[in-house]
């Protein structure tokens, strides 16, 4: 299968990595969207939030948790930090494999374009 993620989670495509685990691997976005912009994602190819089914609860939340701790270790956790989730086409979703984006080190506006 041909999807950028995998290779990246595989060691195949260069990242710049943040973290890593068994589970999940955070790097920053090749196209950032705020001063920090980072996507983390599931080792596992899942297509999408809409493929996160009941056996991905665990790894869904471990996302979060990751997310959470790049967030302090990136200095943006005190002032806030948005996370965001893709679905689709109408949902912005270019890549189909699972990511949750953080973003920070800006004020976010609301609602998102
Ligand atoms: P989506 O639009 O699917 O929610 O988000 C996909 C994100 O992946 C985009 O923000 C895009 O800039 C990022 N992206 C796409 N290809 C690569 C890549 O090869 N490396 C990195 N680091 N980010 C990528
Ligand atoms: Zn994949």
């Amino acid at each position: 299968m041909n999807c950028v993620f995998c290779d990246i989670a595989a060691g195949r495509r260069q990242a710049a990595i943040v973290y890593e685990d068994e589970q999940v691997v955070a790097f920053h976005d090749i196209n950032p969207q705020a001063p920090v912009h980072v996507l983390v994602i599931p080792r596992a190819h899942i297509p999408g939030p809409l493929a996160v089914e009941a056996p991905h609860e665990a790894l869904a939340g471990h996302m979060l948790a990751v997310a959470g701790q790049v967030a302090q270790e990136l200095g943006i956790a005190s002032d806030g930090y948005r996370l965001v989730l893709n679905q689709g086409t109408m949902g912005g979703q270019s890549v189909f494999h699972l990511h949750l984006h953080l973003l920070g080190g800006r004020r976010m506006r609301w609602p998102p374009g």
